[in-house]
Parts: structure tokens; sequence; C-alpha cells
């Protein structure tokens, strides 16, 4: 398959729709992105890779940093995960509370941001002091790349505005499913929000879940294929909060978006895929991105259904 020319036809239909939706402002530092940036980048098992558009541009990760704070937790905790945390789709917005209160205090999942502060509060309890390099470091090990940082701007600029983050986490502290200080527990989420990438890094960073967990260029064992699984299965459940249904129902792909503007999918076996486009729709997934990879399935027919 000419993944090359697909990449291209792809950036020509999407051209148009780039500055629709609108870039997140709720985070002061990521209203300065420009909402016209694309990039996009596949990563085959086999080694190879293409890009399109800005593949350069280092951007947030923002919530895809769930996905990988979640495969700490996992090799770590295992089953006793889950009476903190659970693994259904939530169906409301990312950041909303009202769930959470009827819900005494248990997550829905850990793709929404109070299923990523209970992981962030066990990795927390577990790593101590060195949790957000430890999350930075099983980043970077991922991506067999070194060179990647947390972004310290975007940091303060979301531990000086996150409001909401701050109320999710003491209502779920006052139902005893936050261990540490708020503070402690929300500067591990905030610094692995923070993790800066392009999409050529974090469709490398994902490869192994497109490989029953082992990375194919490294040969490490980076998952297990069990948990490979879990992770991909969650993904295609929550990985786009109250839009999950219509991403599945679109791409067709395990897939998980971040409020920087990225997105990742996998296609099994095959490839793993990033995408970057910071104007966002209401859910608060990349607009463009998602058009990009319904796009990139219907050309390729690389879907898991
Ligand atoms: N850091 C963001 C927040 O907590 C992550 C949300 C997202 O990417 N959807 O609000």
């Amino acid at each position: 398959m000419n993944y090359q020319a697909i990449l291209e036809q792809i950036q020509t239909d999407i051209a148009p729709l780039l500055g629709q939706g609108r870039v997140a402002t709720y985070i002061p530092a990521l209203a300065c992105a420009n909402p016209k940036d694309f990039a996009m980048t596949l990563h085959l098992v086999n080694g190879e890779s293409y890009h399109a558009g800005l593949v350069e541009k280092r951007f947030s990760i923002q919530s895809i940093s769930k996905v990988f704070m979640y495969c700490i937790a996992l090799s770590l905790f295992e089953e006793n995960i889950y009476e903190r945390v659970r693994v259904e789709p939530s169906g409301n917005p990312f950041n909303s509370l009202i769930q959470l209160e009827y819900e005494n205090g248990i997550p829905r999942n850990p793709f929404i941001n109070p299923g990523a502060i209970v992981v962030a509060d066990m990795l927390t309890s577990y790593f101590g002091s060195s949790a957000e390099e430890s999350i930075l470091h099983y980043f970077q090990n991922t991506c067999d790349d070194f060179t990647i940082t947390i972004d310290k701007e975007i940091f303060n600029s979301e531990h000086n505005s996150g409001y909401r983050n701050y109320a999710l986490a003491n209502l779920m502290k006052s139902f005893g499913n936050i261990h540490n200080d708020i503070e402690k527990t929300l500067d591990t989420y905030f610094n692995a929000c923070s993790i800066s990438a392009n999409t050529a890094q974090l469709a490398r960073s994902s490869l192994h879940l497109a490989n029953n967990g082992i990375d194919p260029i490294t040969a490490n064992i980076l998952l297990n294929p069990e948990h490979t699984k879990r992770i991909n299965a969650l993904m295609l459940t929550c990985g786009h909060y109250d839009a999950s249904g219509e991403f599945a129902y679109r791409v067709g792909l395990p897939g998980k978006s971040g409020v920087g503007g990225g997105i990742i999918a996998i296609v099994p076996n095959i490839m793993s895929i990033a995408v970057y486009s910071p104007a966002l729709n209401v859910h608060g997934n990349s607009f463009a991105g998602t058009k990009a990879l319904e796009l990139f399935t219907q050309y390729s027919g690389h879907t898991i259904f």
C-alpha cells in the first residue's frame, strides 16, 4: 500500500477543515497554539514510518498520558486497581463531576480526568517524590527517545488554573479514594499531561500497543499481551470520553485524544498512528485529527471491524 500517497491525499482533503473547532483555552498556555497546524505520522511494526505536515512540532500530550500512566499501574497493581477505578465508558465529558458524586467517588474509567487522577494518586503512593520522573522515564522508554521532556510552562499554566481538577480530587478525597495530599497527586497528574512530543515520537511511543506489548524495533517487552489487549479495549470504549462511540463508529480503531490536539490510534499487528491539530470539537477532541483518522481508515481499509 502506498501510505505516503494516502497521507498526502488526507492532507489535501483536510486543508479546508483546519481551523474549524476551537483551541483549548481553559489551560491558558494551550491557547497559544495555531489552530491551523496539522501533522500526522504512521509507524509500521516493520519499522517503516510515514509523515505529513509539521512532524517536528512538539505539543503537550495531555490526556494521551493517561494511557501510559494506566499501563504503569496495570503492570504494578493488576487487579487491585478496579476497586478504585472502573473500566466502563462514562458517557460524560472528561472533567465532569456529576457522575462521580452519585457513584461514591469511584471514577468510571482511567481515561477521564478523575480516573487518571486516581491512577496518578496510586503512582504517587508507589514512587513517592520520583513519580513525575518515573512516568516521564516510562514514556521516554516507549519512544526509545530520551530527549522527551515535560513542558513546565504548560505545567505551571494548568497548575494555576486547574480548578475543576482540584474539585474532582477534593470530591474523591472526601470519599477516601485519594490517599495522598491533593497537591502531590495533582502535581503528578499535571506533569504527566505536560509531557511534550511530536507526532513521530507519539506514534513511536504507542507502537508496542500494535504489537502485543513488544517494541518491534528494540524487542523490549513493554507490556504483557493481556494488558495490551485491555489498554486497546479501553481506548476503543473510553478513549474519546462522551464521543467514544462516535469515534469507534467513524474511525473504527482504538484511540486516545488529548486537549493539546493530539490523538493516537492503533491498528493491531500493523501500525500505530499519531495525528495533531489543536482546534478541538465540542467534546475536547481534535476536530481535523479525528477527520484525518476517519479518512485514513476509509482509504486504507485498516480497521478492527
Ligand atoms: N490536563 C487536561 C485536564 O486535566 C487533560 C484533559 C484532556 O486532555 N482531555 O483538563
